[in-house]
């Protein structure tokens, strides 16, 4: 437990380290800064872009830690609006549930020698799909109007979970997602890590909290903590703000969110099991 404590903790010295450096100067000129034009459009979407500073990643652009968005989604987005400081909220799409909606996910599979599944890098261990699964099965548990199911080909899942970089996995990136789309389907790819169990020690139960957390964002959960990131990461006062997904209370859910209700949306881990407790309950309830 310590080591996996004193490892994290450095992933979260990392992170923050990162955006210190970054707040008396000028953002480093690598290839990872994200041109400032953008960064003034990601602000414009009332995303904080101070205490995480946007990273590029892919074709598109790592906000708040774990938010993907790409040059087309930030043009699609309207401008930020005004919203409330309580508890549980959700982006303005939803998934359209019907009577009923199987949403199907696809992880690739480590190949163990001649198998079927992705050589090397681009697979998961065994670990990160027994986290995948019990993250279904918690989802599944609540007998909501969507349910998860794994299936073993891409084509035509609903949701794919791929691997970030190696890079992104070195810097210590553990996983992003997006937000439903108009037409009320769930966002498509979860970019997860592959290292939560090799290199961070991680439970089944701490990576099935992190998978679960990136599937609430694709089904239109936002932080529970979004006004002020630091209840969950430390750090001083920043709220992430409507960032043009809107961020709609949850009729329900109590006022004031806490590190110690270890909400599965809390905006940062500590790595531990976060199950979903009564108020994340109430809030999947209430959304599906
Ligand atoms: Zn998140």
């Amino acid at each position: 437990m310590r080591r996996i404590n004193n490892i994290l903790s450095l992933v979260l010295i990392a992170g923050i380290t990162l955006v210190s450096c970054s707040e008396d100067q000028s953002p480093v000129a690598d290839d990872l800064s994200v041109p400032s034009e953008v960064l003034a459009q990601i602000a414009d979407l009332g995303f904080d872009i101070e205490t995480q500073i946007p990273t590029k990643i892919d074709e598109g652009y790592l906000v708040e830690g774990d938010i993907y968005l790409t040059d087309q989604t930030i043009a699609e987005m309207g401008q930020g609006r005004s919203i409330a400081t309580v508890e549980q909220y959700s982006t303005d799409n939803l998934v359209n549930a019907g009577g009923g909606r199987v949403i199907t996910v696809y992880a690739p599979e480590e190949s163990s020698g001649g198998g079927r599944g992705k050589k090397g890098s681009s697979g998961y261990s065994p670990a990160m799909i027994a986290g995948l699964d019990l993250a279904i099965a918690r989802y599944n548990s609540e007998n909501l109007s969507i349910s998860f199911q794994r299936v073993s080909s891409s084509s035509g899942a609903d949701i794919v979970m791929t691997r970030l970089s190696k890079r992104d996995e070195r810097r210590g990136v553990l996983g992003s997602a997006g937000f439903p789309t108009n037409s009320g389907d769930p966002y498509g790819e979860i970019k997860m890590s592959g290292v939560l169990e090799s290199s961070y020690g991680l439970s089944t139960a701490g990576i099935a909290t992190i998978i679960a957390h990136e599937m609430g964002h694709c089904v239109g959960f936002r932080h529970t903590d979004f006004f002020d990131r630091s209840i969950s990461c430390g750090g001083g006062t920043s709220n992430e703000g409507d960032g043009g997904v809107g961020a709609n209370h949850i009729p329900g859910t109590p006022t004031g969110a806490t590190a110690a209700k270890k909400s599965w949306m809390l905006a940062c881990t500590d790595g531990g099991d976060r199950p979903f407790n009564n108020d994340d309950k109430t809030a999947l309830n209430y959304l599906y």
